[in-house]
């Protein structure tokens, strides 16, 4: 059996050929039918393309102007392939969080980050806004915000149907665990156990999009992306298809540790957007927490983001987690400034998000601040991510882990959540200096 999700437009229609056949004309020439023929096949993959992806339908029966021949052909040969839902959560800020299982009882989770409260706007773009927090996208004017003080203390049920948000970002998982033993991150402390198959990534965002109208895309759940290169540069293409989910090759972000090779097959072979977690300003540093760096360290990686291939007006983002005491100093960012200098992109600090067991701390407000500011006032756009769904645990491998679907090491064995977190606490720990 096929999974349909695993297949490009093209390759369905490959796949359609032998059952597309259409009568010769008399007198046309084997060429002209054969062609006619695949004609055929290409029109049913686009009509399928537009049932799936974009109509939501799930069923060949439902696909009323297939024939019924076509209809059963599909049933027995082709499945458009379900993630079952086993835990879904919404933390007090919109954020919501799934948790899917696999058929092998494996369990991969995604979130949805509704985008009134998802990056702090940097000081240098919004110097008439007092709190700092107008959206980082140009919003639409019909659009509504959410500000901090209208969201704090408060839950908020998302309707993630309604035009509250002006972005709605899936973040998605590539892999179940990841074999990067990256130290501040839970999906690392955990391990690799597989690869994701190109329908098990496209599916994440199949079902996220049966529940929300989502706008962007980022590879930035569990796992490596670049480690399955192969399979996330199909389910990107499968992703940006016209006929199919359609996303814009702008709002697909694939985030990456720094895996050299593979940044460079990404470029050479899909437009999508780059992030690269640098999280540390110096080899030393860098290779003490990520051990990617140790092969390909911050010299090289800077190098291929020089030679990545960017569209204008194309950035890449780079990302910073802030380490409490690690890398958190005025030093580290002016070191940050001179590797990003000459690269289209921004930085996007991040402040550790802390978990239970976590050798690191979250760096002070104070910290985050100046770091921001040394990078602001080089010219360097920089934004802050405001911590999201704190209260479901919504970082990097955590739901997993609470659910005891992870593999971990001992000391993370027995988490609890952590408390729920008031969102007055949340976003006032953010807020613009
Ligand atoms: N493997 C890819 C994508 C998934 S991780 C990568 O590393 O880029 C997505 C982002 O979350 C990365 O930038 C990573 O550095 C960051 N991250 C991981 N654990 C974190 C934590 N506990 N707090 C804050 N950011 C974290
Ligand atoms: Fe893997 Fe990314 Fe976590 Fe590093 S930060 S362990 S690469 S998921």
């Amino acid at each position: 059996m096929i999974y349909f999700q695993s297949l490009t437009q093209e390759e369905l229609a490959e796949l359609l050929v032998p059952v597309s056949q259409v009568r010769p004309r008399t007198g046309e020439a084997p060429e002209a039918a054969d062609k006619r023929s695949r004609k055929r096949a290409e029109l049913r993959a686009q009509q399928i393309f537009h049932w799936v992806y974009q109509r939501y339908v799930v069923e060949w029966d439902g696909m009323t102007d297939l024939s019924k021949d076509l209809r059963e052909w599909l049933k027995q040969n082709v499945t458009i392939f379900r993630l079952n839902e086993r835990i879904s959560r919404q933390a007090m800020d919109g954020t919501h969080k799934f948790l899917w299982d696999l058929a092998d009882n494996k369990t991969i989770e995604s979130v949805i980050i509704p985008a009134a409260l998802q990056e702090k706007q940097s000081l240098d773009d919004t110097p008439s806004d007092p709190t700092g927090e107008a959206s980082a996208a140009p919003q639409k004017a019909s659009t509504r915000t959410l500000t901090p003080s209208q969201f704090a203390g408060r839950k908020v049920e998302a309707d993630l149907e309604s035009d509250h948000w002006s972005r709605l970002t899936a973040c998605i998982s590539s892999q179940v665990g990841c074999a990067m033993a990256c130290k501040f991150c839970l999906t690392g402390v955990q391990g690799l156990d597989r690869h994701l198959e190109v329908h098990e990534i496209v599916t994440q965002v199949h079902e996220l999009r049966m529940r929300a109208p989502i706008t962007n895309i980022v590879f930035m759940g569990m796992g490596e992306p670049l480690h399955n290169v192969d399979n996330v540069i199909k389910a990107c293409k499968i992703l940006l298809d016209q006929d199919g989910m359609n996303f814009s090759k702008r709002k697909v972000t694939v985030s990456t540790s720094g895996l050299v090779p593979a940044i460079e097959k990404l470029g050479a072979n899909v437009d999508v957007s780059l992030a690269i977690s640098l999280n540390a300003s110096t080899d030393e540093q860098r290779s003490q927490i990520m051990p990617v760096n140790k092969k390909w360290n911050i010299e090289t990686l800077m190098n291929t983001c020089r030679n990545f291939p960017l569209g204008p007006h194309r950035r890449i983002t780079f990302e910073y987690v802030m380490l409490g005491g690690f890398n958190d100093t005025v030093e580290d960012a002016l070191r940050v400034a001179k590797l990003v200098r000459g690269i289209p992109s921004k930085v996007n600090l991040i402040p550790f998000n802390e978990h239970p067991g976590a050798d690191f701390r979250r760096p002070t407000d104070e910290a985050v601040r100046k770091f921001q500011r040394v990078l602001l006032d080089r010219n360097i756009t920089a934004t802050v991510r405001i911590s999201r769904g704190r209260d479901i645990l919504a970082a990097c491998g955590q739901l997993r882990s609470i659910f005891g679907t992870a593999r971990g090491t001992e000391k993370h064995q027995d988490w609890k959540p952590l408390p729920v977190l008031q969102a007055s606490v949340e976003v006032g720990a953010d807020t613009a200096p």
